[in-house]
């Protein structure tokens, strides 16, 4: 698996995730099962799905959401990928697990791009730079469990790690139902989207997660390419590979 197809997937495995959680972001999971069924949402709606999260709304967990690509350039190292994240993050979210948090998720994405990392190590990396911090408590906490608890995904346990609508929840959230359904992404990202919290900003994580992870090719073709603003978004993934590889 190259770089190119890591950074293109964890990119556009992002706009998946917020896609396939656009439509049950603020339902609880009472309400998704009612209107959707047991399963809850499983299959991207809309021609295109639109991508909404990060451009109409601001959450919250809005720093944590966009700090993947601080991870994709091979010419840092990740103790500057973290810093530079968290700088950063500090700009518009000023609590230390808003920062913090966004930190952790560029320095996950460049153990997994950069270097060759899987995810649970990946994590592991991630929270030894947060432990440095001071106040890192809540992301420390948040990431530990996500680690830690039972991979048999039901809403109720994904809630147990919160709702998402902070940053340190987001993150963990999103790392939960990647570790839960690690070669199966329309798993994992079913998984993100369907608890009662910030569905599409959980199943973003998730899904720059597992493309950064595996590669554009272990996403959902189908997905890929119902999802709105797809060529120009590959179209940035490259022009970032260009950027970061001197080519
Ligand atoms: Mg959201």
């Amino acid at each position: 698996m190259s770089y190119r197809s890591q950074v293109r997937g964890c990119l556009i495995g992002g706009a998946i995730g917020d896609a396939l959680g656009n439509p049950v972001e603020f339902p609880s999971s009472h309400r998704i099962r009612e209107r959707f069924g047991l399963y809850g949402v499983t299959d991207l709606l809309g021609e295109p799905a639109l991508i909404t999260d990060g451009r109409d709304r601001r959450p919250s967990c809005g720093a944590v959401m966009r700090s993947a690509p601080f991870g994709f350039d091979p010419r840092w190292t990740i103790e500057r990928v973290f810093d530079v994240a968290v700088a950063c993050a500090v700009q518009t979210h000023g609590h230390p697990s808003g920062y913090l948090a966004a930190g952790a998720f560029a320095a996950i994405t460049y153990a997994l791009v950069v270097d060759g990392r899987d995810l649970p190590e990946a994590v592991e990396v991630a929270l030894d730079l947060v432990g440095r911090r001071p106040a890192h408590g809540e992301v420390t906490a948040a990431l530990t469990a996500a680690l830690a608890l039972d991979r048999a995904v039901t809403p109720e346990r994904v809630e147990t790690l919160g709702g998402g609508w902070v940053a340190e929840e987001a993150l963990a959230i999103g790392v939960y139902a990647a570790l839960a359904h690690p070669d199966d992404v329309r798993r994992a990202l079913r998984a993100a989207v369907n608890h009662s919290g910030d569905s599409d900003s959980t199943a973003a994580i998730a899904g720059h997660l597992l493309g950064a992870w595996h590669g554009e090719e272990a996403l959902p073709a189908d997905w890929v390419a119902r999802v709105e603003r797809r060529d120009a978004i590959l179209a940035m993934g490259d022009a970032l590979v260009r950027e970061f590889s001197g080519g």
